[in-house]
């Protein structure tokens, strides 16, 4: 099952291209996108069996001027947990050590945005980091490894923009605040259903500039902390919410560790793609 944020409302992969939730199930959800994950299990049961039907309502006009434009695929999530360092490519053009703890900070809520949406660069070095992100589905407290993926909703592809310069300033370095500025989170464009993956610890992931070189390709079976673990040690401490993200890391490929180093520039536009989810556009623009 697929699910996205269209034009402010919560839309269904179906037969013939992406359906309104709210019309497709004759009010039974709403029309909020963050709202399908309250009772993820009565939405999955729904929407796996209106995915493989024929549909009593009309699919959304797309791109034919009846589309505004794509929503954070995720709106609000209650917290947002990214890692860094989890891939070990990434660990050594980093010149850092193998942790033995996951490094934890939060992106600011204020930061997501949608497929197709532009980025108002900020000033400073903006940087790019293909992450695949994991959607919770159910409360979650105290996981262990072996139930940890029965938490997740679905996954999808966000990219981790970062600002370097502020991320890198101060006494202890602000992740947080140089990963939070407005849009440096884009997400989806769609969330699929973990049943939808054959081995979803083991996807290619990537990035590139349209018209341009790969950035960063790599699978996520390289990360140093996987999945379950990092629910497993995430939910040690705090609770996980319905609806919650977790931001799994980038591996190799940031501008910031290349020699010369590269950032991102108004009128590029990064595409970031994910082996069984698909390809999140995200154009740059001017200040
Ligand atoms: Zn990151």
């Amino acid at each position: 099952m697929r699910i996205a944020h269209i034009d402010g409302r919560l839309a269904i992969k179906g037969e013939q291209g992406y359906y309104d939730v709210a019309e497709a199930s004759g009010g039974r959800f709403g029309p909020d996108p963050q709202t399908a994950f309250d009772d993820w299990r009565a939405f999955s049961t729904w929407g796996r069996q209106f995915s493989a039907s024929s549909s009593p309502v009309a699919p959304l006009q797309m791109g034919r001027g009846a589309h505004t434009g794509w929503g954070p695929a995720v709106p609000r999530p209650a917290q947002i947990f990214a890692v860094g360092l989890n891939y070990r490519d990434h660990i050594a053009e980093s010149q850092l050590n193998v942790p033995d703890e996951p490094a934890v900070f939060t992106k600011f809520r204020t930061s997501l945005t949608g497929h197709e949406s532009g980025v108002t660069l900020p000033e400073g070095l903006v940087d790019w980091e293909a992450e695949l992100v994991a959607v919770i589905g159910r409360h979650c407290h105290r996981a262990n490894r072996d139930t940890a993926w029965s938490y997740v909703a679905g996954l999808t592809i966000g990219q981790d923009l970062s600002e370097r310069r502020l991320q890198l300033t101060g006494p202890a370095p602000q992740f947080s605040l140089g990963k939070s500025y407005p849009g440096f989170a884009p997400l989806g464009p769609e969330i699929v259903s973990t049943d939808e993956f054959t081995d979803p610890d083991d996807l290619e992931l990537g990035c590139k500039l349209e018209g341009g070189e790969i950035l960063q390709k790599s699978r996520t079976s390289e990360m140093v902390f996987d999945i379950p673990d990092l629910i497993t040690r995430l939910s040690a401490v705090c609770p996980l919410l319905p609806g919650d993200l977790i931001f799994t890391g980038t591996p190799a490929g940031v501008g910031g560790a290349r020699t010369p180093q590269k950032f991102l520039a108004p009128g590029d536009v990064l595409i970031t793609w994910i082996e069984g989810i698909g390809t999140l556009r995200t154009p740059l623009l001017a200040p």
